[in-house]
């Protein structure tokens, strides 16, 4: 009953709204050259709003028009590209030229204030059709109220994907959903956000839905889903060597294609290097190729529209240029964290975790001897707590981080009771190393004991999710410590599932060098030690309608890899320099290695304190 009088009112509006618009039929773009004030404030540039200056948002903002007979866009994207002005303009346009019930959902209500502060408030305020619209004291409260703006012929709701009564009891023809990954992926008790907010425009026959979103992690991201049974837009640009049309794509070091780089001593110099005839593109062909792209899908049978944008698209002065996402990517390469940002914010792409499972028996066929093994520039060791005993890796550290696991000990007791803890003591003094990282899940008050009297051993507490670091950066690390020191207690934070990440993404390394891990030929280090290393698998799994990707474990022991885990965490947490280590061992003359293998098996080293400052 409910329902139909909504449709009966809908139908209402939409009738009133057809009768109050405009003769002249004015796309998106249309209007917002006509109409659209830029305070710079926002968008960098003040004045007219130019369609030209960024032309690759044209399309999106037309198939936005009453006219467009599209209704589902995905818009797929990296930050700062203009998407959110282009959704702006849509709303001027709503408001002034085709007035009808909107909704712009952002993922909470606290980004919904900001987005409405910094991105809505403007175009309410400086933008004179819309100024005019809502009239002086109205413009005014317009840009107070939080939720909910009148105009003639429609209203604009704001909401917030986190509170269930976003979706509640409104009806539009317009459906806005922007930064889609950051939603919740229920809500209350009902569901999938996506599904929800599209049952809000089902009254209206001619709706209009647009999803935009910088993507995740693959497999979790919502925006790629949408994107992927979309037909799949990507903008063709004309090299101006050859006329070949070609969507941008980074390509990497290794393509033959995309973006390449030298550094000089003005700095790092950028181009790119067409797919078709391999000539050098320069940042300065780009406003040309931008004005004559256009795009193209690689699935035109499909209904959905979808739009891939990456930073490479960037106008001159209103994103990153090319040399800027190179010095970007430069330092981002150095972690699977900042490339996973460089990755999703810069090429708009979804990140993929690395090291789905690894086979044991591969691993047990490079056993080594390391009779020739050179001294290595830094020795840490991790130690997992069991209820009877201690399992301890001992792991050398060269250049790279590329590993060699020392040695693999169980040592057996009680961990409740400290005799365990001090035969610890007596195996890890024959190895010496310079910080010792114990997982702190099990009898935790042991593990603090323990830790406490000796500086350069460390409490470590794993915590799961992708999102988190395998170890906190330095200025979130100090602040917590700071804050747990008044506790009594300094617990450290490590990633779990970065760490296996890592982990397992270096065991797929066959050639030698940087993040390559030794194994040596040596009892400890036998079938259940690499069975329990590559115990677990990452797996798509659905929670609701949404995937998610997890670890799970496929053998009930995992102890091997979660040492292998703490020792790198150790390394992490130590400050230990290993390039500023590397640069001093290449100035002094280094020993020759069998006699400093044999130099250190026979003279352990006693414990010293590592020269960090914690
Ligand atoms: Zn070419």
């Amino acid at each position: 009953m409910i329902e139909n009088e909504n449709e009966k009112r809908n139908r209402r509006l939409e009738v009133i709204a057809a009768a109050i618009t405009p003769r002249k039929n004015l796309t998106v773009s249309q209007w917002a050259d006509q109409h659209r004030e830029l305070s710079g404030k926002q968008a960098g540039e003040r004045g007219r709003w130019r369609t030209a200056r960024n032309p690759i948002l044209r399309e999106i903002m037309d198939a936005m028009s009453a006219s467009s007979r599209v209704t589902d866009i995905w818009v797929m994207k990296s930050s700062q590209v203009g998407v959110t002005e282009a959704t702006v303009n849509f709303l001027g346009y709503c408001m002034d030229h085709a007035p009808a019930p909107v909704m712009v959902l952002m993922p909470t209500l606290d980004s919904r204030d900001a987005w409405k502060a910094q991105k809505l408030n403007p175009l309410l305020q400086e933008t004179p059709v819309i100024r005019d619209l809502l009239g002086g004291q109205r413009s005014r409260d317009a840009a107070n109220s939080k939720d909910m703006i009148d105009f003639p012929g429609g209203v604009l709701f704001l909401a917030g994907g986190n509170s269930p009564n976003s979706y509640a009891q409104r009806s539009v023809r317009y459906l806005i959903m922007d930064d889609l990954d950051r939603f919740p992926p229920e809500v209350g008790a009902e569901g999938d956000p996506v599904a929800l907010a599209r049952g809000r425009t089902k009254a209206f026959a001619r709706a209009k839905r647009l999803y935009i979103s910088t993507p995740t992690v693959r497999g979790e991201s919502l925006i790629e889903r949408g994107y992927a049974e979309s037909d799949q837009r990507r903008y063709h640009v004309a090299c101006p060597h050859c006329g070949q049309y070609q969507p941008l794509e980074w390509g990497g070091p290794e393509a033959a294609h995309g973006i390449k780089w030298r550094a000089s001593e003005a700095g790092v110099e950028a181009w790119y290097v067409c797919a078709h005839c391999a000539a050098e593109i320069y940042e300065h062909h780009k406003p040309a190729m931008l004005a004559g792209g256009r795009w193209i899908a690689s699935f035109p049978e499909r209904a959905t529209r979808g739009y891939h944008i990456s930073a490479l698209y960037a106008p001159i002065g209103l994103g990153p240029s090319w040399r800027d996402l190179v010095e970007e990517w430069k330092s981002a390469v150095k972690s699977p964290g900042t490339l996973r940002t460089f990755v999703n914010t810069h090429l708009g792409e979804c990140w993929e975790e690395q090291g789905d499972q690894v086979e044991p028996v591969g691993l047990l066929a490079r056993l080594e001897d390391y009779d020739e093994k050179a001294r290595s520039l830094a020795r840490t060791a991790g130690v997992d707590v069991q209820k009877d005993r201690l399992e301890v890796s001992v792991v050398d550290w060269d250049a790279g981080e590329e590993a060699w696991l020392m040695d693999h000990l169980i040592v057996p007791g009680d961990t409740a009771q400290p005799d365990v803890w001090k035969r610890l003591d007596e195996e890890l003094a024959h190895w010496a190393p310079e910080c010792v990282a114990v997982d702190s899940g099990y009898n935790t008050s042991m593990v603090y004991a323990y830790v406490e009297k000796r500086r350069w051993a460390l409490a470590i507490k794993g915590r799961g999710g992708p999102g988190v670091p395998i170890v906190e950066d330095e200025k979130a690390r100090r602040q917590r410590l700071r804050r747990q020191r008044k506790k009594g207690i300094t617990v450290h934070i490590v990633g779990d599932d970065q760490a296996k990440a890592l982990i397992y993404s270096r065991l797929k390394i066959t050639e030698r060098g940087p993040g390559y891990i030794h194994f040596p030929s040596d009892p400890s280090f036998d079938d259940e030690y690499f069975a329990q290393l590559t115990a677990e698998k990452l797996v798509t799994k659905m929670r609701g309608t949404r995937p998610y990707v997890e670890w799970v474990q496929t053998r009930p022991r995992n102890e091997t890899l979660d040492c292998l885990k703490m020792a790198l965490a150790a390394l992490r947490l130590s400050g230990i320099d290993l390039k500023a280590r590397e640069a001093r061992r290449k100035t002094e003359a280094a020993p020759a290695p069998a006699e400093a293998a044999a130099k250190k098996k026979q003279q352990p080293i006693p414990h010293k304190i590592p020269t960090i400052g914690w």
